[in-house]
Parts: structure tokens; C-alpha cells; sequence
């Protein structure tokens, strides 16, 4: 059976008539950073050309602002901007002239970050830095012409559409929630008022563009706010905006200001796009589903169930270029799959960092620069450790023609990624590594499991190459009773290998300790694979009611059966080193549970009684049955040292590089670069 008959609804084109997409999996918006970057649209037309030549059937662009107001970073209002985008649209089309690619024009409206940006009322966002200036009468129409000219210069630059969007709190869709819109005259009050400023924009630009141009719009098919949009509002918009002379409706979910997890890795896979179907079987015109579909056979599940007529994948474009390609060649277990951790992607662009990458996949945003070629020189190299550095390291060396043997202690390959798929919430660490087996076999890399590695044993056989990927050994703080039975290192309590009292101290509040946090306090079935828990968790009704799809009162998580204090030397908030677009959630989670956060700790004994601290400086016991120790990592370099010793050329990689701070995100890139050169 081949890819196209085991995935029949993707590989079935879509004929809008004037235009024909050739398969149902469409690349949706990611600002990248390149949009602002010195060579940014060479960089991007790289970047895009490589996601069509994969097979994707369209590419939505990352936003482009339509003026000034509407935010910082690339716009496109004129005819010389319009000619820096020939180069991303030329080749696309010279890629793969059946790929369609469109220009998303954003509009941020109150988020815009700058003093001059406009809303219809001044009404502050909860996340925004400005309370944006309220628009006259002239203003609204300046927008709208603004909208207007972004989409005639979108199609004098080669698109093949345009995708405008009105949801996720950006300007159109803060004319449509009474909150946000507290005008009075022919733009505010009635409901048909607030429509009307989405709906002069998209009849305007049809007007402009003719019929033959494909025009998306993006509603919030449940905007996630107390006091949002009711579903009779959004069906009544949607079917507006089609007949206004959109092609297609994408779907969004969730303002950037509510409190509610929808793309990250907690989130079950197309937990949304239930709705996205509930709004399709309202409307004659094609609609696009979207959020946490990673894989083929996800997205065909959706389509077949008539959820949606088109599937955006937009951060699994970024971990792999050529998903639909193995889907098609029934080449799915060689998918990098996306597990939607953030990490590369959206915390560099809401961290001000831009330039935006991928932790599976560091080429991703750097085709230009980053690239695996074939050596002309075959090694014999050697990897020690397959934690995700010597995994990355080992699959490019293999790729390019070296020779590579990759060994490991275990009997798994995988290193601390074996810990992390055991948290609850972090399942699609599986995925990496099924990922790395399928590389392993394909690229002939010869695995030697359960084999500690030796510095002798490596010299004698003479490998051109050692690179040593050994990871780190966790750190036992030097105090008073840390050997005392009821101290259990995160590593042994994560595999269940000590028991766990009712009682716990949890020593370090990093990533480690809020993931030891939630294994801990966590009972019943992970809300990333069951979705009716995921919604009970977060207070979700996917039927829309009440406004806003919210209850808008506290989710209703249940307390931890045991009484958790997690705890750190900083007097900070803890978390603060937890990702930018995720740590809050975890935060958020473990509060309801109960768990309790102490900043300011030092740690003084372990003993009977439990733990003894001065918090603040005052002392403090934590009459604990079990303290888990979080307390980072110091790199593991001891096969390094000897293998210097005897004169062999080693080099070093991930943890066993350098451990603090270090992360998969760190370890796969610094790999993957160091192996693109050898
Ligand atoms: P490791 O993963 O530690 O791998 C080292 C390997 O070397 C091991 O397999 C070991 O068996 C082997 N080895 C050691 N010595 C020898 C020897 N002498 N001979 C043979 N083999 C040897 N990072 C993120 O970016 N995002 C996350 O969400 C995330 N979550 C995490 C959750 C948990 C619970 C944990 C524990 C870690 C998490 N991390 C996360 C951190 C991430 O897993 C590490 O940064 C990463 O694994 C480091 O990779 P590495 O290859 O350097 O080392
Ligand atoms: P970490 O984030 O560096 O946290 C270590 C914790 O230990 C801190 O709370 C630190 O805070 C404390 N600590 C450090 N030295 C100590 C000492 N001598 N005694 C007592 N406490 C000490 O490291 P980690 O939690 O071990 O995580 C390792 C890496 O994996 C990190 O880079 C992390 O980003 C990554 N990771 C990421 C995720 C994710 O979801 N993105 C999840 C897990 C892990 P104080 O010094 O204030 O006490
Ligand atoms: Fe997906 Fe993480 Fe890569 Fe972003 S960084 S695309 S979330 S795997």
C-alpha cells in the first residue's frame, strides 16, 4: 500500500475552481525572524522553497504588517517592498509550480508593541505594552485601504492569495468582542456593527484583488475569553465572510491573552479540530483546521471525519521540510516529528529573539547556512552516548558518508529523553525517539547497546574520530544528611526505582524539578492523551458554551494526592527559567494542584525529621518523608579524560561539553553543527 492510498483524504486535491491545491496539507504562518534579518528574504526563499519542494500542497508566509501601526518588522505597503517578496514567491513556484504560496497580512492591532498602535477602543490587552489609541472614523479607513494596498502589492509580488487575519486578539478581532469595542457609532454596539470592520476589509480586498485570488480568512472558531464570542457570532461571521467573497475560513483558537494551553505539548493532538467541523457543516466554502496535527495519519483522521477540507501544519513544516514527501512514499517513521515544545520556535519570537530555528531540526530557518553535505572524506568515527547530542551528531556524520559506531551503556538508545517521555504531558518525546531509531537503521550506523564504553578498548580499535556525548551526571548538593535514605535523586524517582511518601520536598525548581512536580502530582490519565481530561483540566467546552468557549472560573483540576513543596535558593518566582510560551502553564497546573513554591531557601540537613532550611533567612523545617534532588547537572567527562590521556583525539558534545543551562534544544544543534563540518 502506498502513502497516497493509506492516506486518501490528503493526497485529494482541492478545487476551488479558479485554482487548484494539490493535496490537503497546507504549511500555516510562523513569523520565522528572517522577515526582519540583513538577507532575510534570500534566507526565506530558501527556507519556503524547501518546504514545497517537500510536498506540502500551500505555504501560508509568516504576517506581514500592512503599515506602521500595525506592528514592528516587515511590512509590505509599496511596490519596492513588493519586489523584495518576487524572490520568496519565485521560488516557490520554480520549486514546484503546483504549490500555491500566500501572504499573511497581520494586523496586530492593540499588541503591536509601539505607542502608535490603533484598536477600536483604548482598551489595554492583558499582555499588550500599550493602551493603543482608539481610530476615528478616518482611521478605520485608513486601516481598511491599508489592508487593501498590502493585498494588491501581495499579488504583484506573485502570491497566489492572501490569509488575513481576525482572530488571536490582533485588530479585527478586537472590533468583534464587546470588550474590546466599546465604541457607539456604525463600527461598535450591535453585533452586525462589530462584524462590520472584518467585513469591509475582506469585501474591499476581493474587490481589489478580482475573483481569481484566493483570499483565507482566520476566525477565532473560540476565542477562550470570559465573555467572548458566542457560536451563533462566530458561524454568523463566518458565513458573512464568505459571502463577502472569501474562498476559505481558517480556524484559530484562543486569543494570545487567555489562560489556556493550545498548542503545546500538553494539548492533545487535534483537540480542536472537533470545532472546526462544527463550523464547516455551517458554511459552503472549504475550512482549515489547525493545532497540534503532527503527523500524516493525524491530519487523515481529521479530514476523513469531515472536521476540515484542508489541514495547517505550520511548526511541523519547521522540524521537517519533507513531511508529506514520506507520507506519500510511505516513508512515515522517517517523519522528525514536531513535540511541540516550543523551545526553537515560538519562544525565540515572543522572547524578542527572532530568529526563529527548531530543537529536532536546527536547519530549520538556516537552509542557507546550515546544510549536511557529503564528504569527500569517509571516517571511521565513534560516538559515545546516545542521549540526543550523540544521536544528532551520529544520524548527520552517517548522512554525509562517514562511518559512524555510536555506542551507549543503555539498552535504549536516547539517554534523559527515556526520563522525559515518562512525564505526563511529554509524550511526543517518543517521537524523537523513533525519529533517531529509523535514522540509525537507514544511514547504517553500527549501535552497540549496553556497552560502557573505555578509553582502551576505543584506541584499540583505532577510530579516526571519538566524539564523546556522554551526558552528565546529576549533582548531589554537599549537605548534611544527603545520603540519608528518604534523599531519592530525580533520576531514580522518575523511573519509580525508590518509593515516593505522602510528604515531598522537591530541592530545584528547574525544568527538572517542575517535571519531577508534575510526575508526582499528577493521578489518572495524562491530559495529552485523553482529550475530554485535558478540557476538564482547563475549564474547555468545545461546544462553545458559555461566550468564549471558557467557564471563566478556576478549571477543575484535582489537589494532589500528596503534599508537594518545590523549592529554590533564588528569591525569584519560580519558573522564571521555564520557557516563555509554556512555563506558565506548568505554573498555572501545579498551583491548582496544590503544590507549594518556596523561593529563597537555603538548605542546611536531611534527617529524620525532614528537611531543614532557612527560608528568608528564618529557619524552617519541611517535616518531609522524601526529598528529590533537582539540583542540575555537572558534565560527565571522565572517558574524555582518559581517552586525552593515552593521546586519542576526542571531542566533546552536549552535557559532557557543558552542563549548565544545557538543554535538547543546545545539545542537538551544537551536534548537528559540529558534525556538518568533520
Ligand atoms: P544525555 O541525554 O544525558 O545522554 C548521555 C548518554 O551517554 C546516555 O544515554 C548514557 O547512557 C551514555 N553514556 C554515558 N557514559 C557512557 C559510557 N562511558 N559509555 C557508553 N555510554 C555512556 N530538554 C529540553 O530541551 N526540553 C525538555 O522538555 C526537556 N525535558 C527533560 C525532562 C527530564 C525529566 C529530563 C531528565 C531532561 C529533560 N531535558 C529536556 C534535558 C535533555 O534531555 C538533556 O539536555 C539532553 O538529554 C542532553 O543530551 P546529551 O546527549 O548531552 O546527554
Ligand atoms: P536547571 O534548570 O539549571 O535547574 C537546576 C535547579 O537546581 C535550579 O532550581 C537551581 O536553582 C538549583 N540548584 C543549582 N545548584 C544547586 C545546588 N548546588 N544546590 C541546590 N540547588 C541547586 O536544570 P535542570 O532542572 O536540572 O534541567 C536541566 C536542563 O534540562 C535545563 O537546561 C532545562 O532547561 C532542561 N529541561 C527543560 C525542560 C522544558 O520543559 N523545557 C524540562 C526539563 C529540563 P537555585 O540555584 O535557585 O536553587
Ligand atoms: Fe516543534 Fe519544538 Fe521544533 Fe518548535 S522547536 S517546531 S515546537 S519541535
Amino acid at each position: 500500500m502506498t502513502g497516497t492510498d493509506r492516506y486518501p483524504h490528503i493526497f485529494s486535491p482541492l478545487d476551488l475552481g479558479f485554482v487548484r491545491i494539490k493535496n490537503r496539507i497546507l504549511m500555516g504562518s510562523m513569523h520565522t525572524g528572517l522577515e526582519e534579518a540583513e538577507g532575510g528574504f534570500e534566507r526565506m526563499a530558501a527556507y519556503y522553497a524547501e518546504r514545497a519542494r517537500g510536498g506540502v500542497g500551500m505555504i501560508i508566509t509568516g504576517g506581514f504588517f500592512p503599515n506602521r501601526e500595525a506592528g514592528y518588522g516587515s511590512k509590505l505597503g509599496n511596490e519596492d517592498d513588493a519586489a523584495q517578496h518576487r524572490l520568496i514567491t519565485a521560488a516557490v513556484h520554480g520549486a514546484d509550480a503546483e504549490v500555491k504560496i500566500c501572504l499573511q497580512i497581520l494586523h496586530t492591532g492593540a499588541l503591536a508593541g509601539t505607542d502608535q498602535c490603533v484598536a477600536p477602543s483604548a482598551v489595554k490587552s492583558r499582555i499588550g505594552r500599550f493602551t493603543p489609541n482608539a481610530l476615528d472614523e478616518a482611521g478605520i479607513e485608513k486601516q481598511i485601504a491599508d489592508f487593501v494596498q498590502c493585498a494588491r502589492m501581495a499579488q504583484l509580488a506573485g502570491y497566489d492569495g492572501v490569509e488575513i487575519i481576525g482572530s488571536a486578539g490582533y485588530l479585527i478581532s478586537t472590533f468583534l468582542v464587546e470588550k474590546t469595542n466599546l465604541r457607539t457609532d456604525q463600527w461598535g454596539g450591535s453585533w452586525p456593527n462589530r462584524m462590520r470592520f472584518a467585513l469591509e476589509v475582506v469585501r474591499r480586498v476581493r474587490a481589489a484583488v478580482g475573483e481569481r485570488f484566493m483570499l483565507i480568512f482566520r476566525i477565532a472558531a473560540m476565542d477562550m475569553l470570559d465573555g467572548g464570542l458566542a457560536w451563533d457570532e462566530i458561524v454568523s461571521l463566518a458565513q458573512a465572510v464568505e459571502s463577502a467573497g472569501a474562498n476559505i475560513i481558517s480556524t484559530h483558537f484562543c486569543w494570545h491573552e487567555a489562560p489556556v494551553p493550545t498548542i503545546a505539548t500538553m494539548v492533545p493532538r487535534a483537540a480542536f479540530a472537533q470545532v472546526s467541523g462544527r463550523l464547516r457543516r455551517e458554511l459552503g466554502i472549504p475550512v482549515i483546521t489547525s493545532n497540534r496535527i503532527n503527523m500524516p495519519a493525524v491530519a487523515e483522521e481529521v479530514l476523513a471525519r469531515g472536521d476540515a477540507d484542508l489541514v495547517s501544519m505550520a511548526r511541523p513544516m519547521l522540524a521537517d521540510p519533507e513531511l508529506v514527501n514520506k507520507a506519500a512514499q510511505g516513508r512515515e517513521d522517517e517523519i522528525n516529528t514536531c513535540i511541540a515544545c516550543n523551545q526553537a520556535c515560538l519562544d525565540h519570537t515572543f522572547g524578542g529573539r527572532q530568529q526563529v530555528s527548531c530543537l529536532v531540526n536546527p536547519r530549520a530557518c538556516n537552509e542557507t547556512r546550515l546544510n549536511y553535505l557529503p564528504t569527500p572524506e569517509p571516517k571511521r568515527i565513534a560516538v559515545v552516548g546516545a542521549g540526543p547530542a550523540g544521536l544528532a551528531y551520529a544520524t548527520v556524520a552517517a548522512q554525509r558518508g562517514h562511518r559512524v559506531t555510536l555506542i551507549d551503556a543503555a539498552a535504549e538508545i536516547g539517554g534523559q529523553f527515556n526520563l522525559a517521555k515518562r512525564i505526563p504531558g511529554k509524550e511526543e518525546f517518543h517521537e524523537t525517539l523513533r525519529y533517531y531509531r529509523r535514522m540509525i537503521a537507514l544511514h547504517g550506523i553500527a549501535l552497540r547497546l549496553n556497552t560502557r564504553a573505555d578509553a582502551t578498548a576505543l584506541q584499540a580499535e583505532g577510530f579516526d574520530e571519538v566524539v564523546v556525548a556522554t551526558g552528565i551526571a546529576p549533582r548531589l548538593p554537599a549537605l548534611a544528611g544527603i545520603s540519608h535514605p528518604k534523599v531519592v535523586p530525580y533520576i531514580d524517582a522518575i523511573l519509580g526505582r525508590r518509593p515516593i511518601g505522602a510528604k515531598v520536598a522537591i530541592m530545584g525548581a528547574g525544568g527538572i524539578g517542575f517535571d519531577v512536580a508534575e510526575l508526582i502530582s499528577h493521578s489518572g490519565a495524562s491530559g495529552a492523551l485523553d482529550v475530554a481530561v485535558f478540557a476538564r483540566e482547563w475549564g474547555i467546552d468545545f461546544q462553545n458554551h458559555p461566550r468564549g468557549g471558557v467557564t471563566g472560573v478556576l478549571p477543575q483540576t484535582a489537589k494532589a494526592e500528596r503534599e508537594i513543596w518545590l523549592m529554590q535558593r533564588k528569591a525569584d518566582a519560580l519558573g522564571k527559567t521555564l520557557g516563555r510560551t509554556t512555563g506558565w502553564t506548568h505554573r498555572l497546573t501545579l498551583g491548582r494542584r496544590g503544590v507549594h513554591m518556596v523561593a529563597g531557601v537555603d538548605y542546611l540537613a536531611v534527617d529524620d525529621a525532614g528537611l531543614h532550611t532557612l527560608v528568608d533567612g528564618q529557619p524552617r523545617l519541611f517535616a518531609v518523608d522524601t526529598v528529590i534532588v533537582c539540583a542540575g547537572q555537572t558534565p560527565l567527562r571522565r572517558l574524555y579524560d582518559d581517552l586525552l590521556a593515552l593521546g586519542v583525539k576526542a571531542s566533546l558534545v552536549g552535557g559532557a561539553f557543558e552542563a549548565a543551562e544545557l538543554d535538547a534544544k543546545r545539545a542537538i544543534d551544537q551536534a548537528s553543527r559540529l558534525a556538518a563540518e568533520v
